[in-house]
């Protein structure tokens, strides 16, 4: 390619809505535009950097076993509503109607669809396992749409769903995806920790995110100075209280029937939903402190501890969240969904911020001011209690440390929430009906780009790493009025091509300290310049982005060199 003919319209200004890194050096080395808050058009360069990523993630998916398949971004209201989320998604769901007045909405993540087609594909546990993903745009209307490509209403993501026959090969299907997350990484060149996204004091760890290391990264994390243990700091806790068993599952299940209690029945009808849809109770006891990082209230809390130790579950949180309305909301999106009551059972102190404890299938509708022992009877199921930096690790009791990170993947063990909801079955080897083990595990394609571009940069540009940089290298004439200097930088530009180095010609007319600045701006790992020496020494200067290195090669040997 050659920059004279390319779209790659650079900045000198950095643009005042940026207010991180690589939302700036996106706009200004003419990578993204703003189309709406939240929307962007990919420019040339960017959709390079994108289909490198995507090919890694491609090539690490198909390597564990992945089929690609691609899956509506229209998704039809009924599906939502069979699985339950339709009423308790939120306002992050995007919804639309067609003529006929029929409500679909816009995909944030493909549970339903990919449920419901294979509760009609798969028949027999012979069918299983079964990888399937895809790569495409999602949507969701973020309460705070942010930092560019960080945080978009429309982002492309992987989003890969895995089927199982039972827990075991669950297990299997998520390290296979925990090895190709690794990989994936890895190989973008990004620092990063996969890190427990679960309290572990459910059930243990059942979800990982994979955080690249960034000042700029919304989520604090905490890791051992020794081991590998990694986790969220609101995620990061100590061990189930003594005489807790809490992966019994029976500890966590009760029939809401206690006398004095709402009943089941009462609280469908509250709800107007099936009794059979209000069977489970789970309580936590909990501190001030973790309670208090349900309600941080800076950003999304979304993946907030407490839910996730209680399966996939999102929860927007409102601007002006209270901890009454917060717990409501989170018991409101468990209500149906996770056919589960959230119970919140704590000190007297923290209880009596935790009011609202029971479900709900809407949006404020759930009860409020529920009382223990009043109106159900509290069950102590797991005593959790976040850890600080500088605590012992809970693994090996080395000190804890702690980072910022930006969430670039999530893995996640499903289990049978949404097989269950959606009634996707399977017969096992003794001719027995069970519902599919699911796993789900997503990537978040254009926030790497941004990740990529926050953990390397300085203050001239982006420092590509090479295996995801839309070129490896720039070839520049100092002149392109000087006949030889363009003969030379034509015949590299065609030699490095041709040898498999992916490189660009600046042939524009411009000052070379114009192409100089653009280079680096752009970030190419390579910069090539032809200048006098080339003509009359038969020598080009060629330069390293990252360490600004700079070596004289002779015309002739520098394709071998940067091969
Ligand atoms: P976050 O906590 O940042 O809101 P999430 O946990 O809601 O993300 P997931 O549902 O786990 O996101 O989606 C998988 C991946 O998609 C995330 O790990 C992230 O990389 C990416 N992603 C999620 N939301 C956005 C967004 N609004 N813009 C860009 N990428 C996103
Ligand atoms: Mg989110
Ligand atoms: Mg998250
Ligand atoms: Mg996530």
């Amino acid at each position: 390619m050659r920059t004279s003919e390319m779209l790659i319209p650079t900045l000198r200004e950095v643009p005042a809505e940026a207010e991180v890194v690589s939302h700036k050096l996106l706009l200004r080395a003419g990578f993204i535009r703003k189309a709406a808050s939240g929307v962007y058009t990919y420019l040339p360069l960017a959709q390079r950097v994108l289909r490198k990523i995507k090919n890694i993630v491609r090539e690490e998916m198909d390597k564990q076993g992945g089929q690609e398949l691609l899956m509506p971004i229209i998704q039809p209201a009924e599906m939502w509503l069979e699985s339950g989320r339709w009423h308790v998604y939120g306002p992050e769901l995007f919804r639309l109607k067609d003529r006929h007045n029929r409500d679909f909405c816009l995909g944030p993540t493909h549970e339903e669809v990919i449920t419901l087609l294979m509760r009609g594909e798969i028949r027999s546990y012979k069918q299983m396992p079964q990888l399937l993903y895809q790569i495409q745009n999602k949507f969701r209307d973020e309460r705070r749409p942010r930092f560019g490509l960080m945080r978009g209403r429309e982002f492309i993501m992987k989003d890969l769903y895995s089927f199982d026959r039972d827990e075991a090969a669950l297990d299997v299907s998520y390290q296979k995806m925990y090895e190709a997350y690794t990989n994936v990484f890895n190989r973008c060149g990004l620092k990063f920790r996969p890190v427990e996204a679960d309290s572990g004091a459910i059930g243990g760890s059942t979800t990982h995110e994979f955080m690249v290391l960034a000042e700029s990264g919304e989520a604090a994390i905490l890791y051992c100075s020794q081991c590998d243990y990694a986790a969220n700091v609101e995620k990061a806790t100590s061990q189930p209280a003594a005489g807790l068993d809490p992966t019994k599952e029976q500890l966590a299940l009760e029939e809401v029937s206690t006398p004095g209690q709402k009943t089941a029945e009462q609280v469908a009808a509250f709800f107007g939903v099936a009794t059979s849809q209000i069977i489970k109770t789970m309580i936590y006891k909990t501190d001030k402190e973790f309670v208090a990082a349900l309600v941080r209230g800076d950003r999304d809390v979304n993946e907030v501890k407490l839910l996730n130790t209680l399966g996939a579950l999102n929860l927007e949180l409102a601007e002006d969240a209270d901890i009454n309305r917060v717990t409501g909301a989170a018991a409101g999106y468990v209500g149906p969904v996770g056919l589960q009551n959230i119970r919140i059972v704590a000190d007297p102190e923290v209880m009596a911020m935790v009011n609202a404890v029971a479900g709900a299938n809407k949006t404020e509708a759930h009860f409020i001011n529920v009382n223990p022992n009043r109106d159900f009877k509290p069950e102590l199921v797991a005593d959790i209690r976040l850890v600080k930096a500088g605590e012992p690790c809970p693994k090996c009791q080395a000190e804890l440390l702690e980072a910022r990170g930006i969430e670039v993947g999530q893995i996640f063990k499903l289990g049978t929430k949404y097989s269950e909801a959606l009634g996707a079955n399977f017969l096992d080897e003794n001719g027995k009906e069970k519902p599919i083990v699911m796993g789900c595990y997503g990537i978040g394609i254009s926030r790497t780009m941004a990740a990529a571009i926050e953990q390397n940069n300085d203050e001239n540009g982006i420092i590509w790493p090479a295996a995801i940089a839309p070129f490896q290298a720039v070839v520049i004439p100092v002149s392109t009025k000087d006949a030889g200097q363009v003969q030379i930088a034509e015949q590299l530009y065609q030699e490095l091509n041709q040898a498999g180095v992916e490189t660009i010609i600046d042939d524009r007319a411009e000052r070379p300290g114009v192409k100089f600045k653009d280079a680096d701006l752009v970030g190419y790992p390579l910069r090539i310049v032809v200048g006098g020496k080339a003509v009359e020494e038969g020598v080009v200067e060629v330069r390293q982005r990252r360490s600004a290195a700079t070596e004289l090669i002779p015309v002739t040997e520098v394709k071998e060199q940067v091969k």
